[in-house]
């Protein structure tokens, strides 16, 4: 089986996020790039499952700018097989990202399509459902465990009430959660051999999907600092706080 695992280039996770000057979005230039780490935990999840003797073969997809080859690079050096580039300049929304990966997903075949979360950048958490919706595919989300069976799978999914096992028809889509695995590092030697491995171009029009963004962002802020805490001396002091000073109780 073929699994499929889409990748996001995004601001990396340990960079101070700064607002542009006039409020148009984040500042991106000259800042620090990775790969989203739900999408890590998706590669991870893929090679452990490819090196089980579940899958045969793990291919990655970015949507993005040329230097999301980078990205794709990073994964191809954890162990991947094949990458494609959707190449584009644009933002791209969930929707059209899901519509991209649909594409690439008859065009791949893959038994399995296993999609971050989340994406840091824009906390979304949409593009794993709407593309199981576009596909007609099962989904499960939030998977903290994964078990490839023959015609479905058990995932096991992190809920707010704890844990849930479902049984999941194969092809389906599973979004991963962060206690699914640790990804493992890139070695040098697998950096290098990375440089080699096959990467395919091509662009959302190939696919047939206008990227025209179809939301529009007003203003990017950045949140308001917060005031300092108090000490109390006792619980009465913090209930007449609470009373007559916050006004909650
Ligand atoms: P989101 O719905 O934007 O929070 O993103 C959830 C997941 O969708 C990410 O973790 C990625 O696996 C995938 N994804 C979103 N945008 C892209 C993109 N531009 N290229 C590749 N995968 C993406």
């Amino acid at each position: 089986m073929k699994i499929l695992v889409p990748v996001k280039r995004v601001v990396d996770y340990n960079v101070k996020i700064r607002v542009k000057a006039d409020g148009s979005g984040v500042e991106l230039a000259n800042v620090k790039m990775s790969m989203n780490p739900f999408d890590e935990i998706s590669v991870e999840e893929a090679l452990r499952l490819k090196e089980a003797g579940k899958a045969s073969e793990v291919v990655v997809v970015s949507i993005g700018p040329a230097k999301a080859e980078e990205t794709l690079r990073t994964a191809l050096a954890m162990g991947a097989d094949r990458a494609v580039l959707v190449e584009t300049d644009e933002l791209v929304e969930p929707l059209a990202v899901a519509k991209i990966l649909k594409g690439v997903t008859e065009t791949e075949q893959p038994g399995l399509v296993i999609v971050g979360k989340q994406a840091i950048d824009d906390d979304s958490n949409q593009t794993g459902q709407m593309l199981s919706a576009l596909l007609g595919w099962a989904q499960g989300t939030f998977a903290s465990k994964i078990e490839l069976g023959a015609d479905k799978a058990s995932v096991t999914r992190e809920v707010d009430g704890g844990l849930q096992t479902i049984a999941v028809k194969l092809p389906a889509v599973v979004t991963t959660d962060l206690r699914l695995n640790e990804p493992r590092y890139a070695s040098l030697p697998n950096i290098m051999k990375a440089k080699k491995k096959p990467l395919d171009k091509k662009t959302p029009a190939d696919f047939g999907v206008d990227t025209t963004p179809r939301l529009k962002v007003l203003k990017t802020e950045e949140p308001s600092g917060r005031k300092a805490g108090v000490k109390v001396k006792s619980v009465a002091e913090l209930v007449d706080k609470l009373k007559n000073e916050a006004g909650v109780l």
